[in-house]
């Protein structure tokens, strides 16, 4: 009875001892918690859809702009601060695009590891535009083949803050390009179905002459590259001769830029006997809702490119590139 006892109490004894064990185990080891993840803030949804593609399970990303969001005008609020200041790393988009944001970054560049991702790529590829002489234009997303340029310096960024990663951020990278050259060769399929007079894309502001240099469109855009510039009166009229002349039958609202001057446009034309529908609204500055497929990047532009081509009258899947644009987008 004894032994039995014994073994009994020794049995309890080791099982205690491997709890305590196991406990110690737990907190000198721990598993990765979300507080051990690389902290990451972005400004621009494109960009923190990019370092989350390429971080993964390593990263927990803040997009500081959500959907709708102009980035041109956006200026950092409180806990935008707060975020920032604890952040591992800010990576923001550069080439003037948070005109608003530019001082505070510079400054927060002295203190913490602050990327401009566009700005690593090389001048050459950037377009220029006539109302800023000294300004290259931001838009550069809307072309996911030089978007994708820009992945290694986001890769590169997150190596530099936490080097025993960079496998894992160059592996994943190179899945992500993957997609990104499916997403472009599904853009160049779609709009070459589009017949060349119809290449004709007016939009509320400036935010598609990559776009247009990739697929061979005019683009017009009512404001400048940036949404601070207002569109005058001799502008408005200028560009109600171009679609009667043109006979353009389709204009473009943006997710991310009052819908006013481009129902200006309408129904100036509709006054000169001309009839101009919506082509539908396109997201230019800002992804769609997160959690949903246009909330991410791929989806973002899968969205443009598959109604940019309905909308002129070309051959594409009513559902976009991979079967999941939701309906009513
Ligand atoms: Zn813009």
């Amino acid at each position: 009875m004894d032994k039995v006892l014994n073994f009994m109490s020794f049995r309890r004894f080791s099982l205690i001892f491997a709890s305590m064990l196991f406990a110690l185990a737990v907190a000198i080891f721990p598993a990765k918690s979300e507080s051990e993840k690389l902290k990451i803030v972005a400004t621009t949804g494109m960009i923190a859809d990019a370092a989350s593609r390429i971080g993964g399970d390593l990263v927990e990303v803040t997009a500081l702009m959500g959907p709708g969001v102009d980035p041109h005008s956006y200026r950092q609020t409180r806990s935008d601060i707060v975020a920032m200041t604890r952040a591992d790393l800010v990576l923001w988009h550069g080439l003037y695009l948070e005109a608003q944001m530019e001082e505070f970054l510079g400054k927060l560049s002295k203190t913490r590891k602050v990327v401009a991702v566009a700005e690593t790529l090389p001048e050459t590829l950037l377009i220029g535009h006539d109302d800023y002489e000294d300004k290259k234009d931001p838009h550069i997303w809307m072309d996911p083949e030089l978007w994708s340029k820009v992945m290694p310096a986001i890769s590169v960024a997150l190596t530099s803050v936490q080097p025993e990663s960079e496998a894992v951020f160059t592996a994943n990278a190179e899945q992500f390009q993957k997609e990104l050259d499916e997403l472009a060769d599904y853009g160049q399929q779609a709009l070459s179905t589009v017949q060349p007079e119809s290449r004709f894309l007016v939009t509320a502001h400036d935010a598609f002459n990559y776009f247009g240099l990739a697929h061979d469109f005019e683009v017009i855009g009512i404001q400048g590259i940036s949404t601070e510039s207002e569109a005058g009166i001799n502008r408005m009229s200028e560009l109600v001769d171009l679609l009667v002349d043109r006979q353009v039958g389709a204009v473009f609202v943006e997710s991310s830029v009052s819908d006013r001057n481009i129902r200006a446009l309408i129904e100036g034309a509709a006054a000169r006997g001309h009839e101009v529908k919506i082509g539908g609204e396109l997201f230019s500055d800002a992804m769609g809702v997160p959690g949903s497929y246009e909330g991410t990047y791929l989806g973002m532009l899968d969205h443009n490119f598959t109604t940019i081509t309905s909308a002129l009258g070309g051959d594409v899947p009513a559902k976009g590139m991979s079967g999941m644009l939701s309906p009513e987008s």
